[in-house]
């Protein structure tokens, strides 16, 4: 069956579950784990669920099927999530309650093994390559009242024209790719998600198009490996093996042409992208950064380690050198260009002057965001098994300095904020103060300003006035 087919499949299952649910007022309790990938993926599920006659709520006490979306990049998701499904027990006997778990986790044998034997109450499993077939999966539970597993290990597919709840009407979040062929040695990621490959330009260009045509005015570029789109699809190309018989890809054919063929696209007013790596940020790319006014001036760049022999260890394939480079490279040719960034703290092997590799170019970039993480160890990956594991206690003392420095530089470069007027995109009222806006500016700080409710959609000038570390206030 073609993937084409396996959705026009999962269609007609939707309509059976529907027909099954009528009338009853069925709710859905969703939870998502881990990265915007696993986000946009739960907007996919919750967008079938709705057209299977379920609407959605926040009361799990409430729900006739509860459904998980996990992620397996951090050890506590793991503890967090037995958890959470171990608070189903009761709510599955006294409502009658489905409970689906999906997601990355469910590619893992471990965490398969330890659902068979402590939660054989799960109706669903399901993994990466069968999140298309939840309608399926939910009908056969509904009609037979057995358990489903259906988790499979393939290199897997792209499905097109699945239907989608989105939790924004502002921002858009767009996967453009799935999989990674990379392989850095502390990642889960290749094993669970697949290898590389690519949406046609034309389905995203569709997408993109229907979401500025609903009023959407910023797209976010999602995959975990972005500025290598359609690289393997190409590569297929070259020897033979894929061809483009209906020119699909004759036009674009790389990032950077993806990025200025959305730039084109009227009503959209701010695209974004993650993650790149540093390894494939080709010229290409920077130039289509600088010459596109929609892309933002801000780019998030992993790093992981600031130190060479870390990134080897890590198989990132770039130095601190190179990355340095690349940052400075860009800061010439890309006027006002900011950065974040991932670090990774205490991976196997990080020595005290590997550390203050990392501090260093930290000092060096001055990020206007670092998301910090102290390495966990993932079953199945090569840093599990290596034998140089760091202490506990020195990665929360290195994390610790490294948060403090990150600190310092933020509430340093905040001062530069303040008093200018920044551009940005009105996301709706502030959490905290329902009186309040509060929106982004290009570099992605939060600011919190007064103003009417019609605001939210659009862009505004706002002049920041005051800095809180992690957000301004804004007339
Ligand atoms: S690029 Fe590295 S860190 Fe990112 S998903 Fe692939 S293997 Fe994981």
């Amino acid at each position: 069956m073609t993937e084409v087919q396996e959705i026009e499949q999962q269609k007609q299952y939707i309509q059976k579950v529907a027909k099954l649910n009528e009338n009853k007022n069925l709710t859905y309790h969703i939870l998502t784990f881990g990265c915007q990938l696993n986000e946009n993926d739960s907007e996919k599920i919750c967008g079938m669920l709705e057209q299977m006659g379920y609407t959605q709520t926040d009361k799990i006490e409430e729900a006739s099927l509860a459904i998980f979306n996990t992620c397996c990049v951090r050890e506590n998701a793991e503890e967090r999530l037995f958890g959470k499904i171990g608070e189903l027990k009761n709510l599955k006997e006294k409502n009658h309650l489905i409970i689906a778990i999906g997601g990355c986790m469910m590619q893992e044998e471990h965490i398969l093994e330890k659902l068979k034997k402590s939660f054989s109450y799960v109706d669903i499993i399901f993994g990466t390559h069968t999140l298309h077939k939840l309608p399926e999966d939910l009908f056969k539970v509904l009609e037979t009242q057995k358990k489903v597993k259906d988790v499979i290990d393939i290199d897997g597919n792209v499905y097109e024209d699945l239907p989608i709840k989105r939790n924004s009407k502002i921002q858009g979040s767009v996967t453009i790719m799935y999989g990674c062929n990379n392989f850095c040695s502390y990642c889960i990621v290749p094993y669970v998600r697949g290898r590389e490959r690519s949406r046609k330009p034309k389905d995203i260009l569709n997408e993109v198009e229907e979401l500025a045509s609903q009023g959407y005015k910023e797209i976010m570029l999602l995959g975990q490996n972005v500025n290598s789109y359609l690289r393997s699809e190409m590569e297929a190309i070259k020897q033979g093996t894929l061809k483009d018989e209906a020119g699909d890809y004759k036009e674009i054919n790389s990032f950077a042409k993806l990025l200025r063929a959305i730039n084109q696209i009227e009503g959209i007013e701010r695209i974004r992208f993650v993650s790149p790596h540093p390894k494939d940020f080709t010229d290409d790319v920077i130039e289509a950064i600088r010459d596109c006014k929609k892309v933002c001036k801000f780019v998030h760049l992993p790093l992981q380690s600031g130190s060479t022999n870390m990134l080897k260890v890590m198989n990132r394939k770039y130095t601190k050198e190179q990355y340095l480079n690349l940052v400075e490279k860009m800061k010439a040719q890309i006027p006002n260009i900011k950065f974040s960034t991932d670090i990774i703290v205490g991976f196997a092997g990080e020595t005290e002057e590997d550390f203050e590799d990392t501090l260093d170019v930290v000092r060096k970039v001055g990020f206007e965001q670092v998301f910090m993480f102290i390495y966990s160890r993932r079953v199945g990956t090569p840093g599990d098994k290596m034998p140089n594991q760091i202490p506990e206690e020195i990665k929360h003392e290195r994390f610790n300095r490294l948060k403090q420095l990150v600190e310092s530089q933020i509430a340093e470069n905040n001062q530069s904020y303040l008093g200018t007027k920044q551009k940005v995109l009105v996301e709706g009222p502030s959490k905290n103060n329902e009186k309040m806006l509060t929106g982004r500016t290009e570099s992605n700080k939060v600011v919190v300003f007064e103003g009417a409710r019609s605001l939210v959609g659009s862009m505004v000038e706002v002049k920041m006035v005051e800095d809180h570390l992690w957000y301004f206030k804004g007339e």
